[in-house]
């Protein structure tokens, strides 16, 4: 079910087993129909709807992950015990290699990323891939590589069974995606689903959610930016700030902050998340270091744009939910001297907990978007709210706001789709407007 990526690459991969395939799409026009049109005239395609009776009769279901698994086309299937399953299932049944799994509300194409980089610095083959970038299953290579790192979503973990990564993190636990889910509960516990197995359960020692998820009698690493708990930590050393191994007693200073590329608080929890990973799957030190030292991040996220008239400007089009934008908010580390340019389509999120961190440390908010008037009602009471019609109009109006010494963060808390294509779309509207505004 779905011809977008995924399906494709599910369809592709199992007409090469020989299996019969059939390709479901409710949508007229799927991405996926001409590429499956040319290059697999054996695959059926059905678009336009779900055919419920079909599905029924199938030998098995592979549900891309936007489908949720409550449409009503499904019912018939599921009350006939056909079983539901991800394409990350699919790629669990070929695997031929140690995977390492990140999920968590936030950051995971980072870490995967960097972990993807960590091995890359040790000489290692590795495959990167899942929710960012190439579908699991058409990593799959053979030979088989060193190393496979995926990024995982709840949608894809939900109808994941048997997956056993070697290492796998839950990097955080916040809200987002409340429209498919009808509690956070089952958000959760989609997530959870990444531990399974016996391999090394990486877990967040700051974030009480996904402690509480640690499975008991299994191989951990703990990270956290306080100094008194975590294997992989952030404490003093020779009176600066190092990244630190902990064992018993023994603590390892890694790498000073300063070395990192990266800034704040943020990305420095994903790198410890990232060397315990690391660690988990036996890359060596050395190069996980190095490749630390050389990552400079992913665009959209907490990016720098520019500085105009003594303004820094950020693109963080990527914090799409409650929880990255306070991350990122408090990443600038600017108390009272930020103006966030945020909304968009808010997924059902409850907003409320924006509003602590954005009296704390914001001077202004300039809204865009369908649901800037949910996010006005919360922030409304503590800073000064003003709305906007596009992009271009929001940067120009944080410009008129901002003094000298302020930063402009663009972290919408929000899908972009009312108003752009996707999140990179936003975000180079964004950083094209705040390039034309005037030097000095
Ligand atoms: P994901 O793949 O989970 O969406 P990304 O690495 O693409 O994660 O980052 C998305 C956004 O999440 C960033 O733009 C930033 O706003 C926020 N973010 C990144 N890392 C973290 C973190 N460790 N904790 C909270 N928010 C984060």
């Amino acid at each position: 079910m779905g011809m977008g990526k995924t399906g494709t690459a599910c369809a592709q991969f199992l007409t090469r087993k020989k299996v019969k395939v059939v390709v479901m799409d409710n949508r007229v026009k799927p991405p996926g129909l001409s590429t499956l049109q040319q290059n697999l005239p054996q695959v059926s395609c059905l678009t336009g709807r779900f055919d419920a009776e079909q599905l029924a009769q199938a030998t098995e279901i592979i549900i891309s992950p936007g489908i949720s698994q409550r449409e009503s086309a499904l019912a018939l299937a599921q009350a006939s015990g056909v079983p539901i399953i991800s394409e990350i299932e699919l790629f669990a049944r070929y695997m031929n290699a140690p995977v390492v799994a990140i999920t968590g509300s936030n950051g995971k194409s980072t870490v995967t990323t960097l972990v993807g980089e960590m091995a890359k610095q040790a000489g290692w083959q590795v495959q990167v891939g899942g929710n960012l970038g190439t579908p699991a299953i058409e990593l799959l290579s053979d030979p088989a590589p060193d190393l496979y790192v995926l990024e995982l979503s709840s949608f894809q973990l939900e109808t994941t069974y048997s997956l056993n990564p070697k290492a796998a993190v839950v990097l955080n636990i916040s809200e987002d995606h409340m429209d498919r889910y009808q509690q956070l509960e089952e958000y959760i516990f989609a997530k959870q689903r990444i531990y399974r197995g016996d391999g090394v359960v990486v877990i967040n020692a700051d974030d009480p959610r996904v402690v509480a998820l640690l499975p008991p009698n299994r191989r951990s690493l703990s990270f956290s930016l306080q100094a008194q708990q975590g294997d992989f930590r952030v404490a003093q050393h020779e009176g600066e700030l190092y990244l630190v191994r902990v064992q018993e007693t023994v603590i390892t200073p890694l790498l000073p902050t300063k070395a990192v590329k990266l800034p704040g608080s943020m990305m420095r929890a994903n790198i410890l998340a990232a060397l315990a990973l690391g660690e988990a799957v036996g890359l060596p030190l050395l190069p996980r270091l190095e490749a630390i030292q050389s990552f400079a991040g992913l665009p959209h996220r907490c990016v720098w744009v520019a500085n105009k008239q003594g303004i820094d400007w950020y693109n963080d089009s990527k914090g799409t939910n409650v929880g990255a934008t306070i991350a990122a908010i408090q990443n600038l580390d600017k108390p009272e001297h930020v103006i966030l340019i945020a909304g968009g389509e808010g997924k059902g999120a409850d907003f409320t907990p924006l509003a602590a961190a954005v009296s704390q440390h914001c001077r202004a908010c300039v809204l865009i978007g369908r649901d800037a008037p949910l996010i006005a009602a919360v922030i409304g009471k503590s800073v000064p709210v003003y709305h906007a019609q596009s992009m271009i109009a929001a940067v120009i109006q944080a410009a008129t706001l901002a003094s000298p010494g302020d930063a402009v963060l663009l972290s919408p808390a929000c899908a972009s789709f009312d108003m752009f294509n996707n999140y990179e779309h936003r975000g180079q509207v964004f950083e094209t407007a705040v390039h034309q505004l005037a030097d000095d």
